[in-house]
């Protein structure tokens, strides 16, 4: 492993600001993949299909990235989310967040509270969709986004030969911001 000071008439893009380099590999430990139940395999593949067509309306002039999700309720309605970028950059809304989003605005929640749910049980799976990506894992913002929602729900997307790639949220971010402790605080519980 080395560390070197960036430094003119390196190789790093012109204008590149980045100040130090490492030819480190990072490492990375990949969480063993769930095989999709072959009875959830056609909802999944629809799950994973609506995410496609969703990245079709990102909104991202400043990444040229799309990005689209897709999520699955308890009640098996599925809800839509796309990038939408602006020019300040942190206002920048992430696709997941928006199908989030938009299947609480829809009442998705207030659904589940009618059938005795909690909000740790609304959603059971989310598909992501990056052309440009190599995998549907969700950035670690959204991953903890996702969390106020429970760690079961499944994330879920196109895999190679046409297999569907799935983990479980809680293997996605292991160690979360911990809602429970949270609350508790909140209540005045801890
Ligand atoms: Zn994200």
């Amino acid at each position: 492993m080395t560390n070197e000071t960036h430094e003119s008439g390196c190789s790093c893009p012109k204008g590149d600001r980045i100040l130090t380099h490492t030819n480190r590999k990072p490492v990375i430990q990949t969480p063993p993949l769930i095989e999709v139940a072959k009875e959830d395999e056609p909802l999944y593949r629809k799950l994973i299909a609506e995410a496609k067509a969703a990245c079709l309306e990102a909104y991202r002039p400043y990444s040229q990235y799309n990005v689209g999700a897709a999520v699955l309720t308890f009640d098996g309605r599925i809800y839509r989310g796309c990038n939408v970028e602006n020019c300040g950059y942190t206002q920048t809304k992430h696709a997941e967040e928006v199908a989030i989003t938009s299947a609480i605005v829809d009442g998705a929640l207030a659904r589940a509270q009618a059938a005795g749910l909690s909000q740790f049980e609304v959603f059971l799976a989310i598909a992501v969709y990056a052309p440009k990506g190599s995998d549907p894992w969700p950035c670690c913002n959204c991953r903890q986004s996702l969390c106020e929602f429970g760690f079961d729900m499944h994330v879920i997307g196109e895999g190679p030969n046409d297999s569907i790639l799935c983990l479980t949220l809680g293997q996605l971010i292991p160690h979360p911001f911990p809602i429970a402790e949270v609350l508790a605080s909140v209540r005045g519980e801890r």
